[in-house]
């Protein structure tokens, strides 16, 4: 069973001016789509055709890069769709509760979202996520994940080139600061700290 795209949760236009529709043409049509396509190209006909996307990036891991970035970044992207929203929404009060313990406000927690996403070298992934009831801000590196982690994620920022060229050319930052500022979907990292395990792709 071949894995869909999932659809957006929002209108093209609903990020700009973060994240334009114009990079949401390639970023979702086309980078997103080309991921899922080599997926579904490299699992079929294989024992991972019927498994979920969970497994096949559990077991691609270490054995079988290719399947494993096209694996991971199929679920990253899908991710990161959901921890977008057209207006921030709100924290649920444990989400508010966890986000003041481990980093004093949600505002504090915002200014450590960019500076990490800024100091990231190259290609990758910062994350807001969840481990033992302690949040912290984690990186991974190109296609990695948290997927198939001991961690929970909650919300995930892309920064790779390709989320902010177009939009902000080479300034990070400036991505960083209109995505942060107004962008995160709160709700959805509620959802993903209630539920206690790491969200599954919809397919
Ligand atoms: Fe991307």
């Amino acid at each position: 069973m071949a894995f869909k795209l999932i659809d957006l949760p929002y209108a093209d236009t609903a990020l700009a001016p973060a994240i334009s529709a114009e990079t949401l043409s390639f970023h979702y049509g086309k980078h997103h789509q080309t991921y899922i396509d080599k997926m579904n190209a490299a699992i079929e006909g294989t024992d991972h055709a019927n498994a979920s996307m969970e497994t096949i990036v559990a077991a691609a891991r270490g054995s079988n890069q290719g399947l494993f970035n096209n694996a991971a970044q199929s679920w990253n992207h899908a991710f990161y769709w959901h921890s977008m929203a057209a207006s921030e929404t709100a924290p649920s009060d444990e989400l508010k509760a966890k986000i003041d313990e481990a980093f004093g406000s949600v505002d504090a927690l915002k200014e450590q979202l960019k500076a990490r996403g800024v100091g990231h070298f190259a290609s990758g992934w910062v994350w807001l996520a969840e481990k033992d009831g302690k949040l912290s801000i984690e990186e991974t590196h190109d296609g990695d994940t948290l997927a198939d982690s001991d961690f929970n994620p909650l919300l995930t920022v892309d920064v790779w080139e390709h989320a902010y060229y177009l939009d902000h050319q080479n300034k990070r930052p400036a991505y960083l600061d209109a995505v942060v500022d107004g962008k995160l979907n709160w709700a959805f990292a509620s959802e993903n700290l209630a539920r206690g395990s790491a969200w599954t792709y919809p397919n």
